[in-house]
């Protein structure tokens, strides 16, 4: 059919620079090792931190709720598609978040935007770190509220923010609690203390944190001991959590408004059963085997160490985000195909997900990696490095 012309000749230009990336597609489990192309490769890219996307109690709970409840729930939530199952679930977050309320959305890209689209109006203004998420982007560009970006984690520039704001109603301060791409921590102690002194609103996107950080895994409120002064605490079921999904956990206040103003909640249909019967499943595995959140640091050291003792450059990272600095998109890509010749799936990140020139393979590991894994992935990244003269 003709007429997109002019998009393949952008995506041709993106061919030639050696930018283009078809999708990978697995055709295994998203196990610690996939198969991708009729290949047995050690996964590294992703987001399964603690292993659940295959847990058995899962597995069991979403096959249940299948059995019992069937494969989708036919309406939206305000309409008739809440079942009891999605507000025990609720419940439970919110107890385990130690917050008032909790509410679930479809996923952490909607319930950014449904938050930040929604509670902000023309006399308010967001105050952003630079380096946020592309969904608290999305949904800061959905509100009416003035917007301010401050520097990354720059403190001085968060301060100066909030002195230039103080005409606005209400300001909020948003950030990511882990940053997705560095694998940085947000300093939220100080972001506190700051929202507290200048009278502003503190949401954080513990996207990366949940499951990761904090006490079972609750993110970074509870990392920093910040339980109660933190207003708005965003969470992914996507991730760590292994299964789909979003939520906030605020008050009360926040989950009665965001029922009845939040778009993205108001206009999309709710989760299967199968979806939140696992999730709720996740939520009791992270309280009964806490081992696994220990075995994902340690596999995190293991690696981050012997990534470092082999001379790579792995950036700021304090959590399982561990990039390895290429720099150049094209070299890039390259390295990340020559990983998986050798055994390795690790993509390559570039412009425009980071800027220009910072071009990194993204590693996490996983609870679920063995040492053995990790050995024959250092020894995938040594060889690699060596032949691509990224390594002297
Ligand atoms: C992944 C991510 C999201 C989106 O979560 P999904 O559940 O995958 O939609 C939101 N915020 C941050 C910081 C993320 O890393």
């Amino acid at each position: 059919m003709e007429g997109f012309e002019y998009l393949q000749k952008e995506l041709d230009e993106m061919k030639d620079k050696g930018v283009f990336r078809p999708l990978t597609a697995l055709e295994s489990d998203q196990g610690s090792k996939v198969t991708i192309n009729g290949k047995e490769v050690i996964q590294l890219s992703s987001n399964n931190y603690l292993g659940l996307t295959t847990h058995e109690s899962l597995r069991q709970a979403a096959l249940k709720a299948v059995e019992d409840f069937g494969a989708g729930t036919g309406s939206v939530r305000t309409i008739a598609g809440t079942f009891s199952m999605h507000e025990d679930f609720e419940r439970r977050l919110a107890k385990f978040k130690h917050t008032e309320a909790a509410l679930v959305f479809q996923s952490g890209f909607t319930a950014n935007v449904g938050v930040l689209s929604s509670i902000l109006t023309k006399e308010d203004v967001v105050i952003s770190d630079e380096l946020n998420h592309a969904s608290i982007i999305d949904g800061i560009r959905l509100t009416k509220a003035g917007r301010r970006i401050y520097k990354h984690s720059d403190m001085q520039d968060l301060e100066q923010a909030l002195q230039e704001t103080q005409s606005y109603r209400k300001r909020l301060v948003v950030t990511d609690g882990v940053f997705s791409m560095d694998g940085d921590i947000a300093p939220l102690p100080e972001i506190v203390e700051l929202c507290e002194k200048y009278d502003a609103l503190v949401m954080v996107d513990d996207a990366h944190a949940s499951g990761v950080l904090g006490a079972n895994g609750r993110g970074t409120v509870d990392h920093f001991g910040l339980n109660g002064r933190v207003h708005i605490q965003v969470g992914t079921l996507s991730k760590a959590i292994g299964v789909l999904g979003g939520y906030i956990a605020s008050t009360q206040t926040v989950r009665d408004y965001l029922i009845h103003k939040a778009r993205p909640f108001l206009f999309s249909t709710s989760h299967p059963p199968a979806v939140t019967a696992a999730c709720h499943a996740a939520i009791d595995v992270l309280e009964d085997e806490p081992e696994l959140i220990d075995r994902l640091w340690e596999n995190t050291r293991f690696f981050k160490e012997g990534l470092q003792s082999l001379g790579y450059e792995t950036g700021k990272s304090e959590t399982p985000i561990t990039p390895v600095m290429i720099g150049d998109e094209a070299a890039c890509m390259k390295f990340s195909d020559a990983l998986f010749e050798e055994g390795v799936y690790a993509q390559g990140i570039a412009y425009p997900t980071v800027a220009k020139g910072n071009a990194r393979i993204r590693t996490i590991v996983t609870a679920r990696h063995t040492k053995e894994e990790l050995e024959q992935a250092l020894d995938a990244f040594e060889k690699v490095g060596r032949k691509l003269n990224i390594l002297s």
